[in-house]
């Protein structure tokens, strides 16, 4: 069952330089990476078992509760792994489809007063999986992560009949089990392309889970295309505009959470249907819609930010602050962008390679970057 080698974890890896994977065909394109970074857009659906043996307590205080406190480290994580991309968490009492973070830890803190009870249906979640993921454009990536706790399952019709169905809309199902190895689940597993482990402790737990936050590998039969993406701005009617009426965004008006009228929001550029928050697949007209900056991190690979220079304190001659964090230089040697010339500390330098991807100075000098 454990059929993956022994990985070296992330932190003992040391810095990765992601970019270097990129390799050009013999024609000299980017085709093939650019693919594999299109399948970053990702629809994960997260089923929770929310039966009865989640009160068992073999993880602390009990399953459930640990469950929950490892999928909001989880989210946070995913999210800004996967900026473009959307979770979609269910279990028994609570269902939520979002592309924010923050409404998933909310939904989250409050399912630990769940009513665990009676038998889990593997059956139903993922019938209800497929039939939310398979109108997700095939472009993306279709997953479902399954916590499955009980052992056993309660069906009301043929389960392998639903694996073939699974397996021909190329979904992928993966299965963490809390108790042992369930024969369904090493079925359904292998079938789909997912993986299946049981956990043997709470850091192996969290490890498992922490495997699906990185993206799977593409696989060669995922439809490639075209994607048409809109860019709002975040804009707010003005009241002395004479036009400007307050409206509901279609985010609220699908959760049926309470609808409020408001005069801010984004507007699809297509068909201006307004939303609060973005990433989000218009619910009109399909388009994604998606902000720059989100782009930008999904797609930073392709436009890698040239190393910065170390110079040795004593020989800079330019500024003593640093134009990141605008503290005092203090270690042995700065770091000059070689494009715009200005000097950060080690910390900004690798804030600025790591996680922001482009540089402060250079925005500021040219507010339209080139690149994304
Ligand atoms: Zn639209
Ligand atoms: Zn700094
Ligand atoms: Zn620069």
């Amino acid at each position: 069952m454990d059929d993956e080698p022994e990985r070296t974890k992330r932190w003992e890896g040391g810095y990765e330089r992601t970019w270097e994977i990129l390799k050009e065909d013999e024609s000299g394109s980017l085709k093939a990476t650019i693919e594999d970074i299109l399948f970053k857009m990702r629809h994960l659906y997260v089923v929770i078992d929310g039966s009865r043996t989640m009160e068992d307590q073999d993880l602390k205080p009990n399953r459930l509760t640990c469950t929950l406190k490892l999928l909001e480290y989880f989210v946070e994580e995913y999210f800004d792994q996967n900026p473009i991309s959307q979770v979609i968490i269910s279990a028994e009492v609570f269902y939520l489809f979002a592309g924010n973070p923050k409404k998933h830890i909310v939904a989250l803190k409050k399912a630990v007063d769940m009513n665990c009870q009676g038998e889990p249906s593997l059956y139903n979640s993922l019938n209800l999986a497929m039939q939310t993921l398979k109108h997700m454009p095939g472009h993306t990536s279709r997953e479902v992560l399954i916590v499955f706790s009980s052992l056993t399952t309660c069906d009301p019709a043929n389960i392998y009949e639903l694996i073939k169905s699974l397996k021909a809309m190329k979904i992928r199902v993966s299965v963490i089990g809390l108790s042992a190895e369930v024969r369904v689940c090493t079925v359904l597993t292998r079938e789909t392309g997912g993986t299946y482990h049981v956990i043997l402790d709470e850091s192996h737990y969290k490890e498992l889970l922490m495997h699906h936050v990185s993206p799977p590998p593409a696989s060669s039969s995922s439809e490639c295309s075209l994607i048409r993406m809109g860019f709002p701005q975040h804009t707010i009617a003005s009241l002395s505009d004479q036009d400007a009426k307050p409206s509901f965004s279609m985010a609220q008006l699908e959760n049926n959470s309470e609808p409020c009228l408001t005069l801010d929001g984004y507007f699809c550029p297509q068909c201006r249907a307004k939303y609060s928050e973005l990433p989000v697949e218009c619910k009109i007209c399909g388009l994604t819609l998606v902000s720059a900056p989100h782009l930008a991190r999904s797609y930073h690979h392709l436009f890698p930010l040239d190393a910065f220079q170390e110079i040795p304190l004593e020989e800079y001659q330019g500024e003593r602050y640093c134009q990141g964090c605008q503290a005092e230089f203090k270690d042995q040697s700065v770091f000059v962008c070689k494009m715009c010339k200005n000097a950060f500390c080690v910390e900004c330098d690798m804030f600025v390679h790591d996680s922001l991807h482009c540089c402060p100075g250079c925005i500021h000098e040219h507010p339209t970057p080139a690149s994304v």
